[in-house]
């Protein structure tokens, strides 16, 4: 079963429309993936690129990410009305940094416990806020997961003290 039934994307789905960087990209560094895959009528991570990073002929299509463009900076992760942008970085031989958008209460900070989330909503593990930033009323926040964890986290949960 796919998202269309569940509403959860699948990395088979999601390397199928080729949206999924490659391992060996992710492992130079940090890079935007836009799990995006319905081909809806919006092109805001187009406009928003410092970079000009996310390739797009028709604002339906499927925004991609060139791999050679793209610095991960994470400018397009507040923006997405979808929520749908991640920034994910392998770079690092024993963890894994991921960039992620986030709306709730508690406010995150840097140095924060948090536990990680997939895509579905349930815990997979924790780890800990490296980096936080905020774009309107959206928060983009770096966490830092068990590199075995990179495609598998995608929210995180702030437990109340
Ligand atoms: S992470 Fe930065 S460079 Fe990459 S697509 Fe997003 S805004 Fe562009
Ligand atoms: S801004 Fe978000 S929702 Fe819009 S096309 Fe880009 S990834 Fe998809």
């Amino acid at each position: 079963m796919g998202f269309k039934e569940t509403g959860v994307i699948t990395r088979e789905e999601l390397e199928e429309r080729g949206l999924l960087p490659s391992i060996e990209r992710l492992e130079k560094g940090p890079i935007a993936i836009a799990e995006c895959p319905e081909g809806i009528p919006c092109n805001i991570c187009v406009n928003v690129c410092p970079f000009n990073a996310v390739l797009m002929d028709k604002i339906y299509d499927l925004p991609r990410i060139d791999p050679d463009k793209c610095i991960g900076c994470g400018v397009c992760v507040p923006q997405c009305p979808g929520l749908a942008m991640f920034i994910v970085d392998l770079s690092k031989p024993d963890r894994a940094l991921i960039t992620l958008p986030y709306e709730f209460p508690p406010e995150p900070r840097k140095g924060m416990r948090v536990k990680l989330l997939d895509r579905a909503g349930n815990v997979v593990g924790e780890g800990s806020i490296v980096k936080v930033w905020q774009y309107d009323k959206t928060w983009a926040v770096t966490v830092e997961t068990p590199r075995d964890k990179w495609f598998e986290v995608r929210a995180i949960w702030i437990p109340e003290k």
